[in-house]
């Protein structure tokens, strides 16, 4: 199963990726971790990357489709995966389309997690306090949204158009919001 989950910072898609990729046995390709532990071990990629991410920016395209070109490529990968947080612009959507197509592969959904701006402010402050992200500032939170509202959101459309959007409401517990992504898992064939 090849999935990419998509929703604003906050919405918990990591963590609800982290849920299916368990029951499923496929690995979670998430840029930001991968950028994260790249900023933590100080190569070159990372200290690039750090920049952008410390005022709550995309890091540049050709960096990150770089890292999931090479990801894709693993061996773990072969019989499925969930991309969470990529793609986060038009252009690298359809950069994973064609490196997909090269390899006569495509995506079977792409799931969207909506959940209202105010929440996401509540959730990411309480995660600032819990795990001390340094992007987890209420400014860089405002550029995060900002950068989502204006780069990412026109995403749901573009898979929309594909047809392998399935929409799910981010609202609620943590189990009920699993609970609505197994039911669409389960309707697709998962
Ligand atoms: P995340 O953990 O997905 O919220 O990502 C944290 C930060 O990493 C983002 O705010 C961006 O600066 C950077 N990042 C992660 N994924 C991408 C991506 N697909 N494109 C560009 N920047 C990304």
């Amino acid at each position: 199963m090849k999935l990419l989950f998509m929703g604003p910072p906050g919405a918990g898609k990591g963590t609800q990726a982290q849920l299916i990729c368990d029951r499923y046995s496929i690995p979670q390709i998430s840029t930001g971790e991968i950028l994260r532990a790249a900023v933590k071990s100080g190569t070159a990629m990372g200290k690039k990357a750090q920049e952008y991410m410390n005022a709550g920016k995309l890091v540049p395209d050709e960096v990150v489709i770089g890292i999931v070109k090479d990801r894709l490529a693993e061996e773990d990968a072969q019989k499925g995966y969930i991309l969470d947080g990529f793609p986060r612009t038009l252009e690298q959507a359809d950069a994973l389309g064609k490196m997909l197509a090269e390899s006569g592969q495509k995506l079977d959904l792409a799931l969207n997690l909506a959940v209202p701006d105010d929440e996401l402010v509540r959730r990411l402050l309480e995660r600032a306090r819990k795990e001390g992200r340094a992007d987890d500032t209420e400014p860089v939170i405002k550029s995060r949204l900002k950068t989502y509202n204006d780069q990412t959101r026109p995403l749901i459309e573009y898979y929309r158009k594909h047809g392998i959007l399935r929409e799910i409401d981010g609202l609620g517990g943590m189990d009920q919001i699993t609970e609505r992504i197994n039911l669409i898992l389960k309707a697709a064939g998962g």
